[in-house]
């Protein structure tokens, strides 16, 4: 190999880390205040690291609670995810709010108001939390650099394709911009089997003439 080849090949795969996004599927899950942790799991009482994910910081627990919603409906060992925030948020998926008898909206995270509550229930207690229910707007992760080269910025809305047989088109999706994000879309249980898209897959956002449409060809570059 030459010296240019190896240039070559450690620049595509800069580009490659920059520019291509990989689909994180979230199932259903809780995200604590210390207030409701503490009614939970026990007073002081501190998440555990099952699994950490993309997003720097960011990690599944190893503890889980059970959603009790209006109809009386229990969907059983659902994860935390970690660290804990100012207030409890739970994100499900349009069939979850089918089965829990919830009509929860789609929202970006952190934009309650208005969401509909539910009934949390953990080893040492339960919650009833009078808002939090959210079905997550879905949204792709950026850093400020990665944005930049997509020639995308923060807010932004995009179309989103995914390859294979049941690919598809998604609307609507929001980017959001920030030096503590690694490139990642995140789309719920609903959204991933419409599309048959696995963890990890690349997407592509729509009608941007943009580095990451080589991501196919990059991939081949590293074999
Ligand atoms: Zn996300």
């Amino acid at each position: 190999m030459t010296q240019l080849d190896l240039i070559t090949k450690a620049t595509i795969k800069c580009l490659k880390d920059l520019c291509c996004i990989p689909v994180g599927i979230s199932n259903r899950h809780a995200h604590l205040s210390r207030k409701d942790m503490d009614i939970l799991f026990g007073k002081g009482s501190e998440l555990h690291l099952k699994k950490e994910l993309r997003q720097p910081g960011q990690f599944a627990a190893v503890e889980t609670v059970n959603l009790r919603g209006p109809s009386n409906a229990v969907v059983e060992r659902v994860r935390v995810l970690g660290p804990l925030r100012q207030e409890s948020q739970v994100e499900i998926s349009r069939t979850d709010n089918y089965q829990l008898g919830l009509s929860a909206p789609v929202r970006e995270s952190g934009r309650l108001e208005g969401t509909p509550g539910i009934v949390l229930e953990g080893p040492f207690g339960s919650v009833e939390l009078a808002r939090g229910v959210i079905i997550a707007w879905r949204h792709i992760h950026l850093s400020e650099i990665s944005a930049k080269l997509l020639q995308v910025h923060d807010r932004e809305i995009v179309s989103v394709e995914t390859a294979g047989m049941r690919g598809c088109v998604f609307k609507n999706v929001m980017i959001r911009v920030s030096n503590q994000f690694e490139p990642e879309m995140h789309i719920d249980m609903d959204e991933a089997n419409a599309c048959g898209v696995n963890n990890n897959e690349l997407i592509w956002i729509c009608n941007k003439l943009s580095p990451h449409y080589k991501c196919k060809e990059m991939e081949s570059y590293d074999n």
